[in-house]
């Protein structure tokens, strides 16, 4: 028994040998954690990349300029079998949430504002019906959501409320017979102009507490203005939903929604996602870096031979590889069910630190032609903006962050 043991340790290989099929040499994923993924998984990322790299790439720049969402994407996005990754039933794809992150991540590494439509309808939008509704309401919504033939949007901020929804929403609902009645404004609110599926969500004037409604947009009492004017994430199309008397049936009401500590359920969730999707964008930045780097010609030679720009280049890798990192454990906690609101805010906050980093040494590096939406890079510099504020900003997943650590609270 012994010597089998040593013989078995003695195989192990201490130093690696450079592996017969290497990434390519573009590629962000320095430490293959793609191949963390099962067999059914890589098959899943292999697609998405390849529809991401032929359909969305060429076309997404023209769309982010103009401020418009390219409709005639949603379909093919069906057909790629990425509708509920990390759910069960009710017509999802299943799989883990480890799947599910490298999704987000391989949507934002091509384009962030994909990504986000992606995230708002799969993720906040579904994600609140299949945490909180009751199993009839899965039944009806879950399964057209997941085929996305109806999108779904998210209204949780207001143009006066934000970090403070927990404690200070506007958004007033009162039960009046077997209908409720809401009133207010939900601001920012992504997919909303062409959304089916509205989950709104507003304060009990007899009780104080939040509670969730399924909204559809045929709803008379709904309205919804788009933003216009945004400098980031050009391509989702965000609205101010206004809520006049809108009646609601109670059966359109999340059962499984009472507090506020249920909507946070779904953020802890979402917000995981939105991590994956700064280690994304952070990868698409650097790859078109690297990319320029080694074909710009100053000096007589590309600059990618020069040692600064190399170290543009390892600070950008670092992060994306220290990203990626804790982006795994955190799938791992997340999977076993070990995954606590703080453990999703510290990724959230600290990985959109290092993404706002990382695209600021991706355009550093392309120098002037940086600034050109043309050469990509500028448009993964705006778009970090958006993901470093939203689903809660840096200072408030540090107050729940510093909360857990100190047991002491710091909110206002
Ligand atoms: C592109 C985009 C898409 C979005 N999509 C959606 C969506 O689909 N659905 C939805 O419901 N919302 C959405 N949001 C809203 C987003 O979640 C909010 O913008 C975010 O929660 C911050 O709220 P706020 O913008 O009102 O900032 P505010 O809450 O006004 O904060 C302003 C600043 O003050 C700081 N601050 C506030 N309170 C404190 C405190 N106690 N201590 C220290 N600092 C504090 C904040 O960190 C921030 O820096 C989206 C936002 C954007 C930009």
């Amino acid at each position: 028994m012994a010597k089998q043991g040593r013989a078995k340790h003695a195989k192990r290989p201490l130093l690696a040998t450079k592996p017969a099929d290497p990434l390519p040499p573009l590629s962000g994923d320095f430490y293959r954690i793609v191949d963390l993924l099962d067999e059914r998984g890589r098959a899943t990322i292999a697609r998405l990349r390849q529809f991401l790299e032929s359909e969305v790439e060429p076309i997404i720049e023209d769309y982010w300029a103009r401020d418009q969402f390219p409709f005639e994407l949603v379909p093919k996005l069906a057909t790629l079998g990425v509708g509920g990754v990390g759910y069960d039933g009710y017509g999802c794809v299943g799989g883990d949430m480890l799947l599910n992150g490298f999704i987000c991540m391989e949507m934002a590494r091509i384009d962030c504002s994909i990504a986000t439509f992606y995230g708002v309808h799969t993720g906040l939008s579904a994600g609140s019906i299949y945490l909180c509704g009751s199993e009839e309401q899965k039944q009806r919504w879950l399964p057209p959501m997941m085929r996305f033939e109806k999108i779904g949007s998210f209204g949780l901020t207001e143009p006066l409320v934000g970090s403070a929804t927990s404690g200070g929403m506007m958004t007033t609902c009162r039960r009046d017979g077997d209908e409720w009645i809401l009133n207010g404004e939900k601001k920012w609110i992504g997919n909303a102009t062409f959304a089916d599926v509205n989950v709104i969500w507003a304060r009990d004037e007899a009780s104080n507490a939040v509670k969730g409604f399924v909204v559809t947009k045929d709803n008379p009492g709904l309205s919804v203005a788009k933003i216009h004017t945004k400098m980031a994430l050009r391509v989702v199309q965000n609205g101010l939903i206004t809520l006049k008397n809108c009646r609601v049936l109670e059966a359109d009401r999340l059962q499984d929604a009472n507090t506020f500590k249920d909507t946070a359920r779904v953020l802890r969730m979402t917000r995981a996602g939105v991590a994956w999707f700064a280690v994304g964008c952070q990868m698409g930045a650097y790859e078109h870096a690297l990319r320029y780097a080694k074909t710009r010609i100053q000096f007589g030679k590309p600059i990618a031979g020069f040692q600064l720009v190399q170290d543009l280049l390892v600070r950008m890798l670092g992060n994306v590889t220290a990203c990626q990192s804790m982006m795994l454990r955190l799938a791992q906690l997340q999977v076993q069910g070990q995954m606590f609101d703080e453990h999703a805010s510290l990724a959230k906050a600290y990985t959109t630190v290092k993404c706002r980093e990382t695209v600021g040494y991706a355009r550093e590096l392309l120098g002037g032609n940086g600034i050109l939406l043309e050469n990509h890079v500028g448009r993964f510099v705006a778009d970090a903006e958006a993901i470093y504020s939203y689903e809660g900003t840096r200072e408030m997943n540090t107050l729940i962050v510093g909360k857990a650590i100190t047991g002491l609270s710091a909110f206002a």
